[in-house]
């Protein structure tokens, strides 16, 4: 997502289009119906691309900065907190337990304590087909959500979110039979998947020890700010490191997971009710303008109380009063 990319920018990792694949927005398709926003920060678009890619400017970016990586060393985590690296005691002046949703670093430094808001189970898988699209388009089903991502220009990822851990790709895929038939059969790589959830801690800091990422809290895949948080927690933690105040760092962490959190509760109240679905996706799409507006709160772009005070009573009453609104089936081109 561009607010995303933004926060990789600071962290002095540049990625580029060519990396995957840009994206000018997002679509909802329901049931039919569809609604697009374009994102409003114009001619900044989002990029597509595969975790590998990514994960390949990170480590050159981290050895440039002069990190040791060191790849495939088994880590012992001891009950007095010390820690040994293939054997070796290491002393350290700082933990960092970036180490996502199972994180072993929280368990150990005893940080588990928290509440879990939602559990989804999310399945991918790319496709040799060239994108028909420069949206990111989220497909609702009964069962839950594809979202299909440009990753290249004869490749698009499709990942699956649903509440059922039974429901794979394929099951999902087969509610929704207008997507599956664009995608054709040609699947580059077999299925994988993960838990995705909304979860919050109830510390992220103990001692000198610290969690960033997944490790220190989620918001459902759904709404695509899983990375963004992770580099936007970096840097905030980086900082705090640097003037010694992790206390600050437990503080500001909080309020990266606010818009993110509240964004995926109202993601899955749309997955859980098809009636509200309906509405709100009617309503975004005789609205475009406040479909934008809503992507640019999602995107940090306009502060959601700014939204609510100005938008708050005409969402309530289209989604209320539906007829009021000209929610119809659209058929909108990119
Ligand atoms: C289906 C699905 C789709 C998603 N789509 C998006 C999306 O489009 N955009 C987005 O921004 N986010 C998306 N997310 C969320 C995103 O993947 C996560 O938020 C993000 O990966 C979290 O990054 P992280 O580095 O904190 O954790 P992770 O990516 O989980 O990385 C943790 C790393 O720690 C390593 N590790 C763990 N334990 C150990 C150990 N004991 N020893 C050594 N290494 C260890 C793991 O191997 C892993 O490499 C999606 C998630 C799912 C499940």
């Amino acid at each position: 997502m561009p607010d995303s990319l933004h926060e990789l920018s600071k962290l002095g990792v540049h990625l580029q289009p060519r990396d995957g694949a840009a994206f000018r927005g997002i679509r909802f398709v329901n049931d039919g119906n569809e609604a697009n926003a374009q994102f409003p920060s114009a001619g900044v678009p989002g990029i597509g691309l595969r975790r590998q890619t990514l994960h390949q400017h990170l480590v050159e970016r981290a050895e440039a900065a002069g990190v040791c990586l060191r790849w495939g060393s088994t880590v012992q985590l001891m009950e007095d907190r010390r820690v040994f690296v293939a054997g070796k005691a290491m002393a350290y002046g700082w933990l960092v337990g970036a180490d996502g949703m199972n994180s072993r670093v929280r368990r150990w430094a005893g940080l588990e304590i928290g509440s879990t808001m939602s559990r989804r189970f999310g399945f991918r898988r790319h496709f040799h087909v060239k994108p028909w699209s420069d949206f990111v388009e989220v497909h609702w089903g009964q069962s839950g959500q594809a979202y299909v991502t440009p990753t290249g220009p004869d490749e698009v990822c499709v990942a699956t979110v649903a509440r059922d851990p039974h429901c794979r790709l394929e099951n999902l895929l087969a509610e929704l039979p207008h997507l599956q038939q664009k995608l054709g059969r040609v699947a580059l790589d077999t299925e994988r998947g993960a838990l995705t959830t909304t979860r919050r801690l109830r510390r992220v800091v103990s001692g000198n020890i610290a969690l960033v990422g997944d490790a220190s809290g989620s918001a459902d895949a759904i709404t695509g700010e899983g990375l963004g948080l992770g580099f936007r927690q970096a840097l905030m933690l980086a900082e705090c490191i640097e003037s010694n105040d992790l206390a600050r760092y437990h503080r500001e962490h909080a309020k990266t997971l606010q818009l993110p959190q509240t964004m995926a509760r109202v993601m899955l109240l749309m997955d859980r009710s098809p009636t509200f679905r309906a509405r709100a996706l009617g309503l975004l799409a005789s609205e475009p303008a406040l479909f934008t507006r809503l992507l640019g709160v999602h995107l940090g772009a306009e502060s959601i109380t700014r939204f609510v005070a100005a938008k708050g009573l005409d969402v309530a009453r289209g989604l209320i009063w539906p007829a009021h609104s000209n929610a119809s089936t659209l058929a909108t081109g990119s």
